[in-house]
């Protein structure tokens, strides 16, 4: 039974010659035939010397990873191998693939098509070592208005996963023990056969035991429980573009969840809400308000004060004005997100019933009606009640 250099260091196939080392004085210590009690302990031990030897020559490496090992081994008896002068050729068309890390191009297809994975945080058929970038966390700002209209620098403060420090996202300390992972041989990954509609397909999917590293240690770090990540606070400053709407998210690169085997950070993506207040609507990028005239200010029209988002503003009431009409102040809305120009501020006209008046204002008002030949019944009606109500 021939057994594969990198199965038996338990490392990927991308491993580095580093880590192929420190993979090696472990297996090393671990079977060493003085320690162990395994009667098979000097025959593996020769075993992790050779996979070390070839592993770590950049040269032989290469041809081994070319021919396989069952190619590469006959090779090597003959004293082919090393040299430059060995079968330097290519190893057929699917040479060494399916071990950990391999791309093997039959199961990665398979494994999109039966939804096994291949985005990203899935192991997919890549192998459990491979560097995965982490995943995006999300999380909400508040502003209000003012904020929205000028830009500001804001921040948010969140609890997100983070590389623990105390063992650099290992999970373990540097002096714990370590054992390949029974389950899956040091590979990281476990295949197993499905019955589809297309017949009986292989399916590669991550070492549940060891979770893909291909390694079990005796110890787990005391502060992350072996997940060598961390919950933590952090408080991080934001820009808000002036003219963020709600709804809208701010990505920031790299802020999110560890990435997995050296692969980058996620993203943080701030979904804003703006907070409009009492005065204002808004509409995109438009502003409503509504705005109290009195009646004879509608009657006669008038120039009046408009609050807008930005300072106050004088707009011109025409004579004859109705309650509910609306004025369009131009350019006078929230700025047009990283575009030039602003929105419109929409002002619609309240004429305003006075709730009491004096005798002057009941006696005018009184007459107005009759000027314009209205019979009320002021004695048994509104103006009576609102009399005796004082
Ligand atoms: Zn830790
Ligand atoms: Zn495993």
């Amino acid at each position: 039974m021939s057994e594969d250099f990198y199965d038996v260091l338990g490392v990927s196939r991308d491993a580095s010659e580093e880590e192929i080392k420190k993979a090696y004085r472990k297996q090393a210590a671990e079977h060493h035939p003085d320690v162990s009690d395994d009667e098979n302990a000097e025959e593996r031990f020769k075993k992790i010397q050779k996979a070390k030897e070839v592993l770590t020559d950049e040269q032989k490496r290469q041809q081994y990873d070319q021919m396989g090992h069952d190619r590469f081994t006959e090779a090597d008896k003959r004293g082919a191998t090393g040299g430059g002068g060995g079968p330097g050729g290519a190893g057929g068309p699917f040479g060494g693939a399916g071990g950990a890390g391999g791309a093997g191009g039959f199961e990665d297809i398979f494994n999109q098509f039966f939804g096994g994975g291949g985005g990203r945080g899935r192991g997919g058929g890549g192998g459990g070592n491979r560097p995965r970038q982490g995943r995006d966390l999300k999380t909400g700002l508040t502003i209000d208005l003012e904020a929205a209209f000028e830009g500001a620098t804001k921040e948010v403060t969140l609890t997100r996963p983070t590389t623990c420090a105390t063992c650099d996202g290992a999970g373990h300390p540097p002096d714990a023990d370590v054992e390949t992972c029974p389950q899956c041989n040091g590979r990281g990954q476990v295949q197993q056969v499905q019955q589809t509609p297309l017949g009986r397909v292989q399916q590669t999917s991550t070492c549940p035991r060891c979770e893909g590293e291909g390694e079990l240690y005796s110890e787990d770090c005391a502060d992350c429980g072996g997940d060598g990540v961390v919950r933590e606070e952090a408080t991080l400053s934001v820009e808000i573009p002036a003219g963020i709407r709600s709804g809208q998210s701010l990505r920031m690169e790299r802020e999110g969840a560890p990435g997995e085997n050296g692969g980058p950070k996620g993203d943080l993506l701030i979904e804003v809400d703006v907070d409009v207040g009492d005065r204002f609507e808004r509409d995109g990028d438009d502003l409503r308000v509504n705005e109290a005239v009195s009646f004879p200010q509608a009657v006669f029209g008038d120039t009046v004060e408009v609050e807008t988002v930005d300072g106050s503003v004088e707009m011109d009431v025409p004579a004859g004005t109705q309650s509910g009409e609306t004025f369009r102040l131009k350019g006078k809305g929230m700025p047009r997100l990283r575009r030039r120009g602003r929105g419109d501020l929409y002002v619609q006209v309240g004429v305003v019933v006075p709730e009491s008046l004096n005798d002057e204002q009941r006696e005018a008002l009184e007459a107005f009606a009759e000027a314009g030949g209205e019979d009320i019944d002021v004695g048994g009606g509104f103006f009576e009640k609102l009399k005796s109500s004082f």
